[in-house]
């Protein structure tokens, strides 16, 4: 656990929250150094424990960098030409915890108070005792604690204004269907509204465990996963996945779910939102998901800009008409095109840079059958794997859907032959 003296700016990633620019980052600032107290344990799932026990925690992140630029993935769902949502995923993002003070302390009182010499906390709100028995001494100071974590993060917003009470239910909704979707326990994701409780316009979702099992990062590799997910919230929420059709109530039930159950929306994580949840008040919208598809870009720029920008950079027309062969199978595009590395001396043609995964792809015109230039090939494939980089080669006249295969974890899995 981190103490500051200061209260901090509520820290959220800028770059991709316009409307809440307002609130523009700020570092976290006057970072105590001197106290020490018992050690809390790391960010986890049971976060809602603390708040159901009267604290005013708020949640900030920010997208890791790489080369001075912050690093995420953007992905659109869309539904007939219209955005449904907006998906932004980065790999071990920076998560902060802190903990504003009591919800009923007085007003202007942030934090807590705590004893500088020794370590003890001040008064809880009720006015029970300073966790030692002597009370505090002299030297107190007004304290706002936090905890910073990396996490994989993903921030889901949906293009549609809804209230508040529907991004309470959309939140345990898909909460819920991402964990029956891809097999996790309850406390292995954790969701919280953006930027607060009391205003929600974004989901943030992220996995418990540091390193996690990857799920999020699935949501964007796998273009149906998030409509499959959408589909699975449908029929947690008792409706007909394919229909809208009102079920009424897990099946052999014997009273009708009005509006939310524990079978659904209602957990003991969410006690604060019981009151607010409403399964038919997201109905509409998880169709809408349901039924779209999702575009995922491997960078901050949505897939189109993404694909236009590697278009440009293209050297030769057969580079461009494998990006198309790429683009139109719904497979992952590179990161990177004309990517040089100097380590081997070569620039490929494209690169895919997957955080601890890195590829690279060459698309090899007629001029590559020269046994010179194939000798020369060879040695700087030899040189990238040496590196770590998968290499793939795709010549002129083969089969490309039959190299794909070959490299899932890299292009992902092609749209099924209709
Ligand atoms: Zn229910």
């Amino acid at each position: 656990m981190f103490l500051i003296s200061a209260p901090p700016a509520f820290f959220i990633h800028k770059a991709i929250l316009p409307a809440l620019r307002r609130r523009g980052p700020t570092p976290v600032r006057d970072q105590l150094q001197s106290v020490s107290t018992r050690r809390r344990e790391k960010i986890s799932a049971d976060e809602e424990e603390r708040l159901r026990m009267g604290c005013e925690i708020k949640t900030g992140f920010r997208f890791p960098k790489r080369d001075g630029k912050p690093s995420y993935r953007t992905a659109t769902a869309r539904k007939d030409g219209a955005t449904v949502a907006t998906l932004f995923y980065g790999n071990a993002a920076t998560l902060w915890r802190i903990n504003f003070g009591w919800t009923r302390r007085k007003r202007g009182e942030q934090g807590f108070l705590l004893d500088m010499e020794r370590g003890y906390w001040g008064k809880g709100p009720e006015g029970d005792a300073p966790d030692n028995e002597d009370g505090l001494s002299a030297l107190v100071a007004r304290v706002i604690p936090f905890v910073e974590d990396r996490r994989n993060c993903l921030i889901f917003q949906p293009e549609a204004i809804l209230e508040d009470y529907q991004m309470a239910s959309l939140q345990s909704a898909l909460k819920n269907a991402v964990q029956v979707r891809f097999q996790l326990e309850e406390n292995e994701l954790a969701a919280e509204p953006l930027p607060s409780f009391m205003d929600r316009r974004m989901i943030l979702f992220y996995e418990s465990a540091e390193g996690g099992a990857g799920v999020l990062r699935r949501l964007l590799d796998d273009g149906r996963a998030l409509a499959e997910v959408a589909e699975e919230a449908l029929r947690i929420c008792h409706f007909d996945p394919a229909s809208g059709l009102d079920v009424g109530g897990p099946p052999g039930a014997a009273e009708k779910c009005e509006a939310a159950c524990y079978d659904c929306i209602m957990n003991y994580g969410n006690q604060k939102d019981h009151g607010a949840l409403d399964r038919h008040s997201i109905r509409e919208y998880l169709l809408e998901l349901a039924g779209s598809a999702l575009e995922a870009s491997p960078g901050e720029k949505p897939r189109g800009e993404h694909l236009a920008d590697l278009m440009k950079r293209c050297d030769s027309e057969l580079e461009r008409e494998w990006l198309r062969f790429i683009d139109e199978q719904g497979l992952n595009l590179p990161t990177h095109a004309q990517y040089l590395i100097r380590e081997c001396e070569t620039r490929v043609d494209f690169f895919y840079d997957l955080g601890a995964e890195k590829a690279a792809v060459f698309v090899d015109g007629p001029v590559h059958d020269d046994a010179g230039r194939r000798e020369r090939d060879r040695r700087v494939e030899g040189c990238l794997e040496d590196l770590g980089v998968v290499v793939a080669r795709f010549g002129h006249g083969e089969d490309w859907g039959r190299i794909l295969k070959g490299f899932c974890g890299i292009f992902g899995n092609a749209k099924e032959d209709n």
